[in-house]
């Protein structure tokens, strides 16, 4: 199928394209007659996944691929838990399609809108020391190359481009399939408090070390941090899940709803907004419920927002995050979505933000309304510092020339792209900053 003149934005408006033509292939076969017509007329050619990345990343001027017809679970092994699904399928599809085999993602993000192969491909992550990112559960993928190959990357077939394809900022060709190492479906227990901010980062490490899952979100202008401190626990046990209405309270009135008062009183008063901060503090946090993993992981983000995500060394958040504190008070900004604070394990991927080190995520938002360069830019110039490498799908102003520095085997990335990708017909604008041509 084929479509052309609809304009594409991404969900936070930082970013939208007309491309030149739009395709939805339903099979390999298809992705395939899709990049050789590409390239046989000279076009770049480009997957989209859920468009929530922040950054360009997934702009596609040339041809954009919509993957939604490659979606669904193709093969499963419950006795090894391992699943191939298609690459377009979306993460919230996932709890319906693999709860015949009993079988879950081990960790996520804060949200399932996503497909995927685009959350994968920007080393999307949840928390929990004891867990990396989403695309370390990759043993397998199809995908294909700027040739048009169908090319298969698993412990038998190209072994040594897994680590370079598992987080492939969608540089090294469209991938069609993949197969995820899962784990036996479980509940989680999640607990949520407001607790002195100060007391939280003195016990950063000692909170991740004794809990299965554990994140923070500070609320700029208050002395709270909101803890969330998820358990895992076998998926027998009887589950004491929010009710609809509770989580209804919760995540849309006050939550959701709250910060869009406050994020849209704070455009026109922006004086308003330490004052307000405070009574969002106060009304959320405090809760205790258990459910199925998927229910608790992630919530509904119904207020647009930008963000930048940098990732450093463990063991330096505390001070990296007093130092964002400490440059908020000095430049009297009035910031009103909180900083989340958040961790995963070292992996092995190439361009994985958590490439060979225990590291700890650090996030700022501002409401889309609102313009996020003087904050944004002033937080990474601190978190860079750090040694801090920056969400591939997040806001962001490095290049290739600075990133070469913060990646070991960032030249061996480039020699994979030149090897599978060399006419870049998947380049876009982002992927010349960030990897160069
Ligand atoms: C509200 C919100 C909450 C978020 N929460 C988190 C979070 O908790 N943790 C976190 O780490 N990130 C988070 N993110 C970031 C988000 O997970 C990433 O930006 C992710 O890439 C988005 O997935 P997508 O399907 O929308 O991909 P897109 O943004 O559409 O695409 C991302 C990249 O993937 C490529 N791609 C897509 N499909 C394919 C394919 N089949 N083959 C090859 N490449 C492909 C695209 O070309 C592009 O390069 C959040 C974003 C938003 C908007």
């Amino acid at each position: 199928m084929t479509a052309s003149g609809a304009v594409w934005r991404n969900w936070a408006r930082t970013e939208s394209v007309r491309p030149l033509r739009v395709e939805r292939p339903a099979t390999p076969e298809a992705v395939q007659r899709a990049v050789a017509a590409a390239a046989a007329s000279g076009l770049g050619i480009k997957p989209v996944g859920a468009g929530h990345s922040f950054t360009g990343i997934a702009v596609a001027p040339g041809v954009q691929l919509d993957l939604a017809d490659l979606s669904g679970v193709l093969d499963a092994d419950v006795a090894t838990g391992r699943v191939t699904i298609a690459a377009g399928t979306r993460l919230h599809a996932l709890p319906a399609l693999l709860a015949p085999y009993g079988l879950a993602l081990p960790n996520m993000g804060d949200i399932d809108r996503q497909t995927i192969a685009g959350a994968t491909a920007t080393g999307t992550h949840g928390t929990g020391l004891g867990f990396g990112g989403l695309a370390t559960q990759i043993v397998a993928a199809r995908l294909v190359t700027g040739s048009g190959e169908l090319l298969t990357v698993s412990a038998s077939e190209r072994p040594e481009l897994l680590p370079a394809v598992r987080v492939g900022l969608g540089a090294l060709g469209v991938l069609v399939e993949m197969t995820l190492q899962l784990v036996p479906r479980y509940v989680l227990h999640a607990v949520e408090r407001r607790e002195p901010f100060d007391e939280v980062l003195d016990g950063w490490l000692d909170r991740l070390g004794s809990a299965d899952h554990f994140e923070f979100y500070w609320f700029p202008h208050t002395g709270t941090a909101l803890t969330k401190t998820n358990t895992r626990l076998p998926d027998s046990v009887s589950r004491t899940p929010l009710g609809r209405f509770s989580r209804w309270v919760d995540d849309e009135l006050l939550a959701n709803g709250a910060y869009r008062a406050i994020c849209a009183l704070g455009t026109v008063a922006p004086r308003a907004t330490p004052s307000l901060a405070r009574v969002v503090d106060r009304f959320t946090g405090g809760r205790d419920f258990s459910d199925f993993s998927p229910a608790v992981f992630t919530t509904n983000r119904t207020v647009r927002f930008r963000e930048m995500e940098y990732a450093v060394p463990l063991e330096a958040v505390p001070d990296a995050v007093r130092e964002v504190r400490a440059l908020i008070e000095r430049k009297g900004w009035r910031i009103s979505f909180p900083i989340e604070v958040r961790a995963a394990a070292a992996d092995d991927d190439w361009l994985s933000t958590a490439h060979g080190r225990d590291t700890g995520y650090i996030a700022v938002h501002r409401y889309f309304r609102e313009d996020p360069t003087a904050y944004f830019t002033a937080v990474e110039e601190v978190l860079r510092g750090f040694g801090g490498r920056p969400h591939w799908g997040k806001l962001h102003t490095q290049s290739a020339e600075t990133l070469a520095g913060l990646y070991p085997r960032f030249g061996d990335f480039l020699q994979v792209r030149d090897e599978l990708d060399p006419e870049r017909r998947f380049a876009n604008p982002y992927l010349e900053r960030v990897l160069g041509d």
